[in-house]
């Protein structure tokens, strides 16, 4: 397990310049290479010049990545039947064929990391730091899966029973997955879902963010040529009314596996829920999240702004896991404000290629929207504590957001996730600290949580109290590792199980006995 690169096993910092130099270097061969991308399914399909779609790059919309031609709504149910006509042959297929085929698929995806790092960067913005975070992410899901799928699937689990009887446990793949993810980890959360539902034997539909097909294209050409049969695995870019509701509506798909807004898996809950002559479905839905960490006046205020820094703004705020609402103790408030300004001022927002770059863009136009939108009402209601500055120069050709800190009173004001570099802070005095767990609480998510105090009642009181899925204590709330923090929330941040966690291979699978009467 390889984990985050950013920190050595002490969780200190290490010289990113000089560990990613060459690295870069390798890049270079990738960044202006055209890319193109369609359907892939398991059987050829025409060029249609009416379904292409140009991509450009967020950092910088003059810049061409390539261009994807978006699968119809015939593509997706002929998809479907493919998808059908795999499963009983590669249900049967031995555990140890199909977790091999992930093991290939690992080491391929090392093998092109410099490519698939680049695609990163100017398809979805990210930064190379987070890129090789993502590409380790996804190799660590490749292996921890298959490892795991030996252990479950390899032999039946023998089960007690009266003299003259044997009872065994057998687990197999249920049919045929559809598995839809985000943009924000479109390698890592794309690779996740589908080699988990695959590996337990199931088909699978592949549906990537609109944002991020050609990388997908990419790592699922990696996929067949580490051995998954093109029927198994079929990829299917395409928008959510088109390919999304054809995955989330045919009676013919066994389960959906889903990353994204909370919003839309009710959507897909609702539409599976609909279907007329289907079997029930399974759901796995990892959604958004409303994060907020507890400081107390023991806490020490440099490691708080680090980590607060880190939980907002890396990844410009784009993970379900950011920290949306920072909570201090007053006696504590005024001075971890004051450095947090200081670091904020220090911010290099620009070209998420760029090795001094600390915040790349947002993913497009309409997000960018949305977040100024917010911070407009904030600013208007004088709310403002701290922003970082934009260079025009160096943001004014793609979608960048400052990341900024707002004042609030508290969680109960706010109305939605900010997908987004957008902090809030609210002070609580020490009597209140009840209230303020039960507000976050009331809320609804659960996802993460981070807490900071060096009175370790304090924090494993407020830890055992806060019901969200992941809590961190004195250290930053993002970045959870393969088997490690398995990740994942629960009410409105999802239904579990935890990927990248020894559950979650278990809701791909369905489980049969038989008793024999010897
Ligand atoms: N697993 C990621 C983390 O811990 C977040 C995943 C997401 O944003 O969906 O930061």
């Amino acid at each position: 397990i390889y984990g985050p690169a950013r920190k050595n096993s002490k969780g200190v910092n290490l010289n990113i310049n000089s560990e990613y130099q060459p690295l870069v270097d390798r890049m270079a061969e990738f960044m202006d290479r055209e890319y193109h991308a369609k359907p892939l399914l398991g059987v050829d399909i025409a060029d249609d010049e009416s379904q292409r779609q140009r991509v450009t790059s967020p950092y910088d919309r003059r810049q061409a990545v390539g261009s994807v031609q978006w699968a119809t709504r015939e593509q997706a149910l002929q998809a479907v039947d493919i998808a059908w006509q795999a499963f009983p042959r590669w249900s049967e297929t031995p555990v140890d064929e199909r977790a091999a085929i992930l093991e290939r698929h690992a080491d391929l995806m090392e093998t092109h990391l410099a490519e698939l790092m680049t695609l990163c960067s100017r398809e979805g913005g990210k930064l190379l730091t987070d890129g090789v975070d993502e590409i380790r992410e996804a190799v660590d899901f490749c292996r921890y899966y298959a490892a795991r799928a030996r252990e479950l699937f390899a032999e039946p689990t023998v089960l007690p029973g009266p003299t003259g009887e044997s009872n065994e446990l057998m687990m197999s793949g249920k049919g045929v997955f559809a598995a839809i993810s985000p943009w924000n980890f479109p390698v890592a959360i794309f690779t996740g879902q589908l080699v988990a539902a695959a590996v337990a034997g199931n088909s699978v539909l592949a549906k990537p963010a609109e944002q991020t097909s050609l990388v997908a294209n990419r790592v699922i050409e990696l996929l067949y040529e580490a051995g998954m049969p093109r029927d198994v695995v079929q990829l299917l870019p395409g928008d959510g009314p088109t390919v999304g509701s054809v995955l989330s509506s045919d009676p013919r798909i066994t389960g959906v596996v889903f990353t994204g807004s909370t919003d839309t898996a009710q959507v897909i809950n609702r539409a599976l829920a609909a279907r007329a002559n289907a079997a029930l479905p399974t759901l796995i839905a990892e959604t958004g999240g409303m994060n907020a960490m507890i400081v107390d006046s023991t806490a020490l205020p440099e490691q708080v702004v680090a980590d607060v820094v880190h939980s907002a703004f890396q990844s410009a705020g784009q993970r379900c896991s950011a920290l949306r609402v920072l909570y201090l103790q007053e006696d504590i408030a005024d001075r971890v404000i004051e450095i947090l300004r200081g670091a904020m001022e220090e911010l290099r927002i620009g070209d998420p290629r760029d090795l001094g770059t600390d915040v790349g863009p947002v993913i497009d136009e309409e997000a960018r929207k949305g977040l100024l939108a917010h911070v407009e009402k904030m600013q208007a209601e004088g709310r403002l504590l701290a922003e970082a500055r934009l260079d025009p120069a160096q943001t004014d050709n793609g979608t960048f957001v400052a990341p900024m800190a707002f004042a609030i009173d508290g969680i109960e004001s706010m109305q939605a996730e900010q997908f987004g570099p957008l902090l809030h802070i609210a002070r609580y005095r020490a009597d209140q600290l009840e209230e303020v767990i039960d507000a976050i609480n009331a809320k609804g998510y659960g996802l993460t949580f981070g807490v900071h105090s060096r009175n370790e009642n304090f924090t494993n009181h407020v830890a055992s109290r806060i019901r969200v899925g992941n809590v961190y204590v004195n250290r930053d709330i993002i970045g959870a590792v393969v088997g490690v923090q398995p990740f994942g929330g629960q009410g409105f941040s999802g239904t579990g199980p935890k990927a990248g966690g020894p559950h979650y291979l278990l809701r791909f699978a369905t489980e049969k006995t038989r008793t024999i009467n010897t």
